[in-house]
């Protein structure tokens, strides 16, 4: 539904519900196939997605790109987005109002895309979602909730502070592909609720 998607994103490029307004450079909407299968939820945009107006175009998107690459995803194929639209100054964790002013516009985009299964990458998407707090304990596992399916991974991000965390991301990004092809088919998936 692209034109739906279209006027959303209209609605958060001119967005000033919350005072990150002020501060960005560009509001970022999510990105990709609007009939997604996959989508994945990121924290916020950082730097270079203030200044570019999409998600996922810095450091941590570069990892991104590659581990879904290497699970044969391409971006264009899933939709990428974030729990919060516009940069919080200096990269900082958003504010649980920031969350709460954006949440319409995640809602919209989950509404029009209506993904199989939801990836969410990190702390911040778990916790404001699915009101989790530690995405090192439960990543790789799937959770259920409001008719929709959360799969849990570690940011990208975390790749960059810690290498070794890369062969993890990959093999979960797999898992996920592995999940989704189990749920096309009808085979159950293992849910923690
Ligand atoms: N980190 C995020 O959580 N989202 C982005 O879009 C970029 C970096
Ligand atoms: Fe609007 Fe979300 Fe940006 Fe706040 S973060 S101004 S609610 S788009």
């Amino acid at each position: 539904m692209p034109d739906l998607m279209d006027s959303l994103r209209l609605q958060v490029i001119s967005c000033t519900k919350c005072s990150l307004s002020k501060s960005r450079t560009n509001a970022v909407a999510g990105k990709g196939n609007c009939n997604a299968e996959i989508m994945f939820i990121g924290e916020a945009p950082g730097r270079s997605e203030d200044l570019k107006g999409e998600p996922f175009v810095g450091a941590a998107g570069k990892i991104l790109t590659e581990v879904l690459e290497d699970a044969g995803l391409s971006r264009d194929g899933v939709f990428i987005t974030n729990v919060v639209k516009c940069r919080p100054p200096n990269n900082r964790i958003p504010l649980e109002e920031e969350k709460i002013s954006c949440q319409q516009y995640l809602n919209g985009e989950l509404d029009i895309v209506k993904p199989k299964i939801i990836c969410i990458l990190g702390n911040t998407a778990y916790g404001s979602i699915l009101g989790g707090n530690s995405i090192t304990k439960n990543r790789g596992k799937i959770i259920k909730k409001n008719d929709h399916l959360y799969f849990l991974t570690i940011h990208p991000a975390a790749v960059i502070y810690t290498p070794s965390l890369k062969s993890v991301l990959k093999d979960d990004i797999k898992t996920l592909v592995k999940t989704l092809e189990k749920i096309k088919k009808g085979i159950p998936v293992e849910t923690l609720s």
